[in-house]
């Protein structure tokens, strides 16, 4: 696998271009403010005009404007806008005002990969994907650091759409801490992937059944709480530290020895070939389907199980718990003012 990094990138090759980063959430606000302290010229798409989002990049000094007129201004394209919506926005406001052998980049490559935008012959096509919440990809370039970017490369007519992707992720600060080449397929397939069946979908699964089964057993939903969930953060700390031997390393060994005899009964051969049966999903396009369904149909499964998220037991010890704990809540990431 190849990394790159600053050293490898010459930021000059987009200096002379101007950037439009459409949509300011949480991608895009971190993207237009890194790449504009790296020296880059950025502006910033946004609706609906004088909105939230809007008012925030303004007030972070960026020149704001509608879809259709950063377009017109700009040769490097980086759409950052939900991706359920990309499709609707780049036909209807994108590609009509397109420069011809103009760069447009995505943070991640569900449209391209399944088809659902599928740019002219002459455009280029390239991914900057930063491996983190827009929130930390912003934190740690006011830091000094950087998130690890992936960079891919669908389509090159113009011939250099790899420097240009490589500069883009320097500036955005991926260069300080590596730059990694992939595909538009592989980081869309591990993405989902990883987001369904361990990251977001597996966990939760994994602290809400574990929460159920103490409270049905009659113990208190506080005690659930701090063991199923608020202590989760202290052992993927130790995770994200030094991985799953520095994990054992810090815990009792009454806690490995738990660990070692008995996680694997919870995750098991029945769950390995369901997480199969998931990744084959993602591989047939049979998910991303269902999702292009759902959202066409106006998000009705979505919506029902956020609500039914919301009202699970576990959010009302929660949010009472963590009212207890005055220092969870200082320092946070999303300031919903700012960012
Ligand atoms: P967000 O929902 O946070 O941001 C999208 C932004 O687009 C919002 O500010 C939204 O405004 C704005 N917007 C909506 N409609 C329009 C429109 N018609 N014209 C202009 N702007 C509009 O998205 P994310 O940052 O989460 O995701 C962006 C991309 O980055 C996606 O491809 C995602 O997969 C990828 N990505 C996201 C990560 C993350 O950390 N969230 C991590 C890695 C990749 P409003 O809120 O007012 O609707
Ligand atoms: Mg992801």
């Amino acid at each position: 696998m190849k990394v790159y990094y600053d050293k490898d990138a010459n930021l000059d090759i987009v200096k002379g271009k101007k950037i439009a980063v459409i949509g300011y959430g949480s991608q895009g606000h971190a993207h237009a403010n890194n790449l504009k302290e790296s020296g880059m010229d950025v502006i910033v798409a946004e609706y609906p005009k004088g909105g939230d989002n809007w008012t925030k990049a303004e007030k972070a000094g960026h020149a704001v404007m509608m879809t259709a007129d950063a377009v017109k201004a700009a040769s490097v394209i980086m759409i950052l806008l939900p991706d359920e919506m990309q499709a609707d926005i780049y036909n209807e406001q994108i590609a009509p005002h397109i420069n011809p052998g103009s760069y447009v980049g995505f943070a991640h490559g569900f449209n391209i990969h399944y088809n659902q935008i599928v740019p002219a012959e002459d455009i280029n096509v390239f991914m900057v994907a930063p491996k983190g919440p827009g929130h930390t990809v912003r934190n740690e370039y006011v830091n000094g650091g950087g998130v690890p970017c992936l960079i891919a490369i669908e389509k090159d007519p113009s011939g250099d759409t790899k420097d240009i992707a490589l500069a883009y992720a320097s500036g955005v600060g991926g260069g300080r801490s590596g730059i990694i080449e992939t595909s538009f397929r592989e980081e869309t397939e591990t993405d989902l992937f990883g987001e369904q069946a361990v990251l977001c979908g597996g966990a939760t699964a994994l602290v809400q059944t574990g929460f159920e089964v103490l409270v049905e057993a009659g113990y208190a939903p506080e005690m659930a709480y701090f063991e199923c969930l608020h202590e989760l953060k202290l052992i993927v700390d130790l995770l994200y530290e030094g991985g799953i031997a520095n994990m054992r390393y810090s815990i009792s060994n009454t806690a490995e020895f738990g660990d070692f005899t008995r996680g694997p009964r919870i995750i098991n051969e029945d769950t390995k070939d369901e997480m199969r049966q998931i990744l084959s999903e993602i591989q047939t396009g049979e998910f991303a389907r269902e999702w292009i369904l759902e959202t066409k149909a106006n998000k009705p499964v979505l919506n029902a199980l956020r609500r039914l998220g919301a009202e699970h037991p576990i959010e009302e010890v929660g949010d009472r718990l963590r009212g207890m704990m005055s220092w969870i809540g200082k320092g946070k990431l999303v300031d919903k003012t700012k960012n």
